[in-house]
């Protein structure tokens, strides 16, 4: 009945109206989905989306038959591998926004019904769905944490546990996507994480979920502690890949 007195708009231009789609046809099809791209088998980058990596595809031509990309060559990152749905631009980028910072709660349901629709089917099994924490005084200031509706919803799907609590902040650091300096991002996050203390991951394979991936130095920190809390594998997901600065 209200449907009919007030049409349902697009959540994300807020213009077009809908039936029983969860978003209009435009804004859909804005979305970048990263498996229309060949992919960092490790991290999981779409190569050449981003500007500064043509140097490191070229690099990757010559140097290795993996399909890895030349920064995972070296072994930077403790998980086994990160993917991503969507790169972090129009629709998609506005609804986290709105998400996580206008207290757009009920945006959560579109964007875990994309993840799950688009769940990347190259994931190895896992016991446990993480997600990475906020800090506290973040936590009370926005009152939610945009990670846990994903890693829930994603726990759920899957029929597996979630530990909601299993990461924990330690401190507080500012937001990655602020950072430029990669360099600086992973001290910005040395250490700001820790596995809750009742908690053990011992022959656990994990998946620590978030939003956005940029560096990937959050999701490396946060898979270092749990592989120290005896985890044997640690993988990532996160609904959009965001270019670092
Ligand atoms: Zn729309
Ligand atoms: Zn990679």
């Amino acid at each position: 009945m209200l449907d009919i007195l007030f049409p349902k708009v697009c959540p994300s231009c807020g213009k077009a109206s809908l039936k029983n789609e969860k978003l209009c046809k435009s804004c859909l099809s804005d979305i970048r989905f990263i498996n229309n791209w060949s992919f960092c088998g490790k991290c999981g980058v779409p190569f050449g989306f981003f500007n500064n990596q043509a140097k490191h595809d070229s690099e990757l031509e010559s140097e290795n038959t993996n399909n890895l990309f030349s920064k995972c060559i070296k072994g930077n990152y403790s998980f086994e591998k990160a993917r991503s749905i969507a790169i972090y631009e129009g629709s998609i980028r506005d609804l986290i926004i709105s998400f996580k910072y206008e207290g757009k709660l009920s945006y959560g349901e579109l964007l875990l019904e994309i993840l799950k629709t688009n769940f990347p089917d190259d994931l190895d099994e896992f016991d446990s769905v993480v997600p990475v924490p906020l800090h506290i005084d973040k936590l009370r200031h926005r009152e939610y944490n945009q990670s846990v509706i994903l890693a829930s919803g994603i726990a759920k799907y899957k029929g597996v546990q979630c530990d909601l609590f299993g990461l924990k902040r330690t401190r507080d650091t500012i937001p990655q996507i602020e950072i430029r300096d990669e360099g600086e991002r992973r001290i910005n996050v040395r250490g700001a994480f820790s596995v809750a203390t009742d908690k053990s991951y011992k022959e656990k394979s994990v998946l620590l979920v978030d939003d956005v991936f940029t560096t990937g130095s959050t999701s490396d920190e946060c898979s270092k502690m749990l592989l120290k809390s005896g985890a044997y594998k640690v993988q990532v997901l996160t609904l959009t890949r965001a270019r670092a600065m």
